[in-house]
């Protein structure tokens, strides 16, 4: 399947800043190794954002040596929020805020620019779907796997026999919107979490960063005063990004806070046990890329966090989401590829 010849799927995944493309050939292998990265201009809005793209497939190409007639098809992931086959919501985000963003048909746009066949994922479901290829390899159609991503939000998919589950309108995987059971996970006095999306005591208000800025960290400097992240002078913004570096150094408060995180993807997992009982459950984002010691921690507190049956824990796996700024142009690839094999 490897000869120089044989049809390839590029993977273009789309960030605030930068595009990052990959190459897959039709067993799965990766032709790139590296990052390899270009300005996504999304804040310029969509024109000059899907010109963008079309550079970073031109780059890809060329970086590699590929020629343009043995790209079968494009695998294309963005940060939501969109509809399943890739139209940016009219709600606006951070990334697409441009006026020209609302309703605009990302997937269908990229597809009429570079006249190839174009599969949309959001960048949450595209991650899943590569831990779950590289946790399951030849196997993944077999397998059934669940991610938790945690960013600004808390993103993640579902994956059941090697396919991301998308839902009638879109919207499933959407983790952070699950409801969890706050009791035993709160510290004594402190406000139930309120998440961006209008739920109370949903996954995403404990476990991402605007929840560690709005609710974890001014709760838990209550519990340590005179903590040098109390301070004056301290904005909560910055400390909340950089609370994290203190958990890897065994802060006491950053553990409470990451300890509460934890649980709350353990929950989450909880229900999944009893809602389509995976094979395996991955953790993604910035932990990923922590010491060694807090990224083992983390995990292994989710997953005395998550109760499962005792045949469930002789057979699951618990893993990190790898390689986390090449997991969404490589499920991208993945994603666009098996729609091929699906349609073959
Ligand atoms: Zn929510």
């Amino acid at each position: 399947m490897k000869t120089p010849e044989s049809w390839v799927v590029v993977g273009l995944d789309n960030g605030g800043n930068k595009n990052n493309a990959t190459i897959v050939d039709p067993s799965g292998q990766f032709l790139v190794d590296a990052m390899v990265e270009t300005p996504s201009r999304v804040l310029e809005g969509p024109v000059v954002a899907v010109e963008a793209l079309a550079e970073a497939f031109t780059a890809i190409l060329a970086r590699s040596g590929v020629a343009s007639e043995r790209v079968r098809a494009v695998g294309l992931d963005t940060p939501g929020p969109a509809s399943a086959d890739g139209v940016i919501s009219s709600r606006g985000s951070t990334n697409f805020a441009h006026p020209g963003w609302r309703d605009f048909d990302f997937r269908g746009a990229l597809e009429d620019r570079l006249g190839l066949r174009v599969t949309y994922n959001n960048d949450g479901n595209a991650a899943a779907l590569y831990a779950h290829y590289v946790c399951f390899g030849k196997e993944a159609g077999l397998r059934s796997s669940i991610s938790a991503i945690v960013g600004t939000g808390l993103g993640g998919g579902v994956i059941e026999a090697g396919r991301i589950i998308r839902g009638a309108a879109g919207f499933a995987g959407e983790l952070g919107h699950v409801h969890i059971p706050m009791d035993g996970l709160l510290g004594e006095g402190q406000p139930l979490p309120r998440c961006n999306c209008g739920f109370v005591g949903d996954v995403e208000s404990v476990a991402s960063l605007i929840a560690i800025e709005h609710n974890l960290l001014p709760y838990w400097l209550t519990r340590f005063p005179g903590h040098e992240l109390g301070q004056p002078g301290v904005d909560m913004p910055k400390a909340a990004k950089i609370v994290r570096s203190y958990g890897e150094k065994g802060d006491p408060m950053a553990r409470q806070i990451f300890e509460q995180q934890a649980k709350a993807i353990g929950r989450l997992f909880t229900i999944a046990a009893n809602f389509t009982d995976p094979d395996a459950y991955f953790v993604g984002g910035g932990v990923v890329e922590s010491a060694p010691e807090f990224r083992d921690w983390f995990l292994a507190k989710v997953r005395e966090s998550t109760l499962l049956k005792e045949e469930q824990a002789r057979v699951v796996r618990f893993a990190l989401v790898p390689d986390r700024d090449m997991a969404g142009a490589r499920g991208a690839a993945l994603a666009a590829l098996e729609s091929l094999h699906g349609n073959a």
